[in-house]
């Protein structure tokens, strides 16, 4: 696995996974991460603990070096600012409020947009000055309409799924046999999951949402939702909530359960496998002998080009063609004309022939590879597969030996293909790394990989993955000179 993937730069920020995340400071998102800085030919760098939630500072600041030694006052000021950051209600006294509400007359139903939060009637006059609406019943089931979606760009936006792609989920799962489905960040899954039990038109499905966002304990029971961090896999509710996830697991020889996650963009890669790979292990655990070689059956969306980096954690995933869309992402868009094709893709371990991909949206069955592709994915014989990864067609270069994009041209002089106006091997040698900026090497042994034009224009220019203590704040794509000087100044933190 490439040392240097998470929190990428050019000195590289590596996660260290810990046996026991347990001796991690606490931020209030839980155990914080252990991170290192590490420099190619150089000693190793200081480690620290740093928030597993967070990649900006401005959300959650924690920092502390390994070997700090942090004295009492400090650990008490901590202690009280994670308490004050608890959500104001147990999930208990919103299940309440919930029920409360539920039982209003029509015209008493009144949610604070302001507050994000249903109000009981004794609670009127205190959100008077807010903005507030009445809400009907329908709207009461279906909060991910109801709450503003979180838009922190760099630790928590939310970018719920369009009808379609979350009916093809749904669907192709629920037509696979799978009667309970863990929603991870889906929240907008288990929501379709529920009004269609409601329905009755199908067979009822069993759903348990972990989420990070605990606006949505208002409107679930606690069987239903876990406030959950899947960057360290802590359940703020405690043993309990724990027990909940467990309680779903079980039994499932004759409900099968299926994962579906939908992790933040910017979301670091190992942590987030190591989260998965736990609730796989305490799934197995709880199977019958028999069955206990498997792996739970497991969706992770994500964009196309982490495949590299989800492959070497989880050896036994694949990635499939669909594109995942989104409705408040126009840039993430299932191939309309003018727009970007959304780069969101299924990882998953389940067979990829399974998976029927909609016909009527061009995707087509390849016999060889054995998976649905799509409808521009052409098999080349010399790779002997459906090479293309962004939904355009590829070209074959013979000089490299596999398929390209289209826009990319053989370049002699850096002996690969490359994009037309690249800056060539041999006008970079004074400059350096015209990718990451280093003076150290050329960009074509640049470590970092560096953003995909997709995530270029999605995200503004912002460069995955930076993270705060190092790279504080940067949301325009910086000119080359300016970024070099930016990554220099920060290499010298
Ligand atoms: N497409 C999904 C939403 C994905 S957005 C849907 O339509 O249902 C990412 C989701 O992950 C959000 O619901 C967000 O609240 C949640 N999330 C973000 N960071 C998280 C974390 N650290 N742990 C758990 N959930 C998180
Ligand atoms: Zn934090
Ligand atoms: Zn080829
Ligand atoms: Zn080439
Ligand atoms: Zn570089």
């Amino acid at each position: 696995m490439d040392g240097n993937e998470e929190h990428g730069n050019s000195f590289g920020i590596e996660v260290i996974l810990l046996e026991d995340a347990q001796t991690a400071p606490c931020c209030s998102h839980g155990p914080t991460l252990l991170f290192e800085k590490v420099c190619k030919g150089r000693e190793k760098g200081r480690r620290f603990y740093a928030c597993s939630a967070c990649r900006d500072r401005k959300d959650c600041n924690f920092f502390q070096w390994e070997d700090e030694k942090v004295s009492e006052a400090r650990l008490l000021a901590r202690e009280a600012e994670n308490q004050s950051k608890r959500p104001p209600f147990t999930h208990q006294e919103y299940w309440n409020r919930f029920q409360k509400f539920a039982s209003l007359p029509l015209d008493e139903k009144l949610f604070c947009q302001d507050c994000q939060i249903l109000l009981l009637p004794g609670e009127h006059s205190v959100h008077s000055a807010h903005r507030s609406t009445l809400i009907t019943a329908a709207q009461l089931k279906r909060p991910s309409v109801l709450l503003r979606p979180l838009d922190n760009k760099k630790s928590n936006a939310q970018y719920l799924f369009t009808e379609r792609s979350a009916h093809f989920l749904l669907d192709t799962l629920a037509g696979l046999g799978y009667k309970k489905m863990l929603c991870v960040g889906t929240p907008r899954l288990q929501e379709l999951i529920k009004l269609r039990n409601l329905e009755q038109k199908h067979q009822p499905m069993k759903s348990l949402l972990l989420d990070i966002d605990f606006r949505y304990a208002q409107f679930y029971s606690q069987d239903e939702f876990c406030h959950y961090n899947m960057f360290n896999h802590h359940f703020f509710g405690g043993e309990s909530s724990s027990a909940i996830l467990k309680a779903f697991l079980r039994d499932s020889d004759k409900e099968k359960v299926v994962m579906v996650a939908d992790p933040p963009f910017g979301g670091l890669v190992k942590p987030l496998a190591n989260s998965f790979s736990r609730i796989s292990q305490a799934w197995k655990k709880l199977q019958s002998s028999d069955s206990s070689k498997a792996d739970m059956p497991m969706i992770w969306i994500f964009p196309y080009y982490f495949e590299p980096r989800i492959l070497a954690c989880l050896p036994s995933f694949s990635m499939l063609d669909y594109q995942v869309d989104y409705d408040n992402h126009p840039l993430y868009k299932h191939g309309k004309m003018g727009r970007k094709q959304s780069p969101v893709r299924l990882f998953t371990n389940l067979s990829p022939s399974d998976i029927i991909l909609p016909k009527e949206e061009g995707y087509r069955f390849c016999p060889l590879c054995e998976r649905y592709v799509a409808s521009l994915n052409k098999h080349c014989a010399k790779c002997n597969l459906c090479p293309s990864k962004d939904g355009r067609e590829w070209n074959h270069c013979s000089a490299c030996g596999k398929c390209v994009k289209p826009s990319w041209k053989h370049c002699q002089s850096c002996g690969h293909c490359a994009l037309p106006d690249h800056p060539c091997t041999s006008s970079q040698v004074k400059e350096g790394c015209f990718n990451c900026g280093s003076p150290q090497h050329k960009r074509k042994a640049c470590s970092v990989k560096y953003t995909d034009s997709y995530w270029a224009k999605a995200s503004g220019g912002e460069k995955k993955g930076s993270h705060p203590s190092l790279l504080r704040s940067k949301t325009k794509r910086k000119s080359g000179a300016a970024r070099r000087a930016k990554l220099l100044a920060a290499k010298s933190l």
